[in-house]
């Protein structure tokens, strides 16, 4: 008997905020540019659509519209427009939906009418597949921007019919909720009002927490952060508890054809893991030139935002501590934005560097790559970390991550003390715990062997897209 097996191609729409190259703020930026790309490459049909923000990717390349439509937030009534990329450069269809006098900005987030241009947004996006002749085979929605969509598939009148249609949700932060007052209620499409307390949380309206209660799965960026959330989810950890039955982790993975040092188009100075010892230390030299910091000390970094969560308020004195104990024996250079008061701290410490200092305010894509190619450490001291890539970039790129032991970095960095290990791991967001990492670090930077050992070995981890494609498949399939 012949048995055939059939390979179902998937329909796939990715609803987000953010999306590399097009406006990329974070991880979940760097995410959606990937997972949908390696979803198609293996042979299913991923889309993604987001926020036409006036950013430059919108300026530099060509559009078709492909959807005109009108709906409204409450009694305001607005036209929106959805264009689509001509030419599938990113590797799968990108589609951009522009709401005059919402979403017409440079900036991704931080505006006074955030939780209204997101609302907007989603009525836009649902609106749209909505007239659509075909059913997608699943609507995944990322982080809050997105997460009031399960509800609206399932309780608001007017989509009732799309309410079979499958609903994944990743949240990429949970720190993050999208918050808004009853108020706003009304902003909503018409929904049933018995369902009130699938949108509440604590007394408001909370839209991860409606995307936790009605999307069909939930996923995280990795598995100890979907453990550390039933204990610190910034206030929804009895719902993650609640609904752990429906929550799975899936690590992110790195795009291998954006993040690789032998092709980076971010720098001129390419290697492998046959050449990292000149590779990284044309690119040191570069970065000590701009930034003038000494070569012949270990350089290390941090990039990323200068909050709370990544720990950034305990760099100052951790740099200050490590100069004063350990002594003037390294360089630190940082690039990151946050914070006014973290960002002023650092600035003023660059008055007391001796070569061996210094910050960059700011978010600098190009720079961001400098850094991961030439650097020796990357320090990430996060108080929350949900899956974080720096340290899977920095290994790619023969950067020996520091981390704290916590949520994805727990996950995908072993100490080089333990059997196996490449990286350096410590137990506290604390000062203390952060200036003993940076002598080790100092040590093993001086201990050659062991840190080429170190390096070769990270260089050849397998960050890739292609396991955790499989299992976002899987999950799709099981609805
Ligand atoms: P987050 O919590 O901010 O999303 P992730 O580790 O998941 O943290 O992702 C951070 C991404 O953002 C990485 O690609 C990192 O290189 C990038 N990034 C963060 N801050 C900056 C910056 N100031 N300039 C350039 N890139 C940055």
């Amino acid at each position: 008997m012949q048995i055939k097996v059939y390979f179902e191609s998937m329909e796939i729409i990715h609803v987000s905020a953010e999306c590399y190259p097009v406006a990329k703020a974070g991880g979940l930026g760097d995410v959606v540019g990937a997972l949908p790309k390696y979803q198609n490459e293996a042979g299913h049909v991923a889309k993604v659509v987001m926020p036409m923000y006036r950013t430059k990717f919108l300026l530099n390349n060509e559009f078709d519209v492909v959807h005109k439509g009108y709906t409204n937030l409450g009694s305001w009534w607005f036209n929106f427009t959805i264009i689509k990329e001509t030419t599938n450069k990113l590797g799968f269809d990108l589609y951009l939906v522009d709401i005059y006098g919402l979403l017409d900005r440079e900036k991704i987030y931080g505006y006074d009418d955030d939780p209204e241009r997101f609302l907007g947004f989603q009525v836009a996006v649902v609106d749209w597949i909505a007239s659509w002749e075909h059913r997608p085979d699943v609507i995944h929605v990322h982080d809050y921007h997105a997460g009031l969509i399960p509800f609206m598939l399932k309780y608001c009148h007017k989509y009732q019919f799309l309410q079979n249609i499958p609903t994944v949700l990743t949240i990429h932060n949970a720190q993050y909720q999208g918050w808004m007052g009853w108020d706003k209620s009304h902003l909503l499409p018409a929904w049933d009002g018995w369902k009130w307390g699938m949108l509440e949380w604590e007394g408001t309206i909370n839209p991860l927490a409606s995307g936790i209660k009605c999307a069909w799965k939930v996923t995280t960026v990795s598995w100890s952060y979907l453990d550390e959330l039933r204990v610190a989810a910034n206030g929804l950890e009895a719902l993650f508890e609640y609904e752990r039955g429906k929550c799975v982790g899936i690590l992110n993975g790195i795009d291998n054809a954006v993040w690789d040092p032998e092709t980076d188009s971010y720098i001129d100075d390419h290697y492998s893991v046959e050449t990292f010892a000149e590779g990284k230390l044309r690119n040191k030299q570069i970065l000590c030139d701009r930034f003038d910091l000494d070569i012949d000390k270990p350089l290390l970094i941090f990039i990323g935002r200068l909050v709370g969560e990544k720990g950034a308020d305990l760099l100052p004195q951790a740099i200050g501590d490590s100069f004063y104990h350990i002594g003037r024996t390294m360089n630190f250079l940082i690039l990151g934005s946050g914070f006014p008061e973290v960002e002023a701290e650092l600035n003023s410490m660059k008055g007391l560097s001796r070569n061996d200092y210094n910050v960059f305010i700011g978010y600098n894509e190009n720079l961001s790559h400098l850094m991961y190619a030439g650097a020796d450490f990357i320090l990430m001291p996060s108080r929350v970390e949900p899956c974080g890539l720096n340290q899977m970039y920095a290994m790619r790129y023969g950067t020996i991550p520091m981390v704290r032991n916590t949520g994805g970095l727990r996950d995908t960095v072993i100490d080089y003390g333990d059997e196996g290990g490449y990286g350096i791991r410590f137990n506290y967001a604390a000062v203390g715990d952060i200036t003993q990492a940076i002598w080790r670090a100092v040590n093993l930077y001086y201990d050659d062997e062991k840190r080429e050992e170190v390096i070769r070995q990270m260089m050849q981890l397998d960050f890739s897209w292609e396991t955790s494609v499989k299992q976002y498949i899987d999950l799709y399939q099981s609805l």
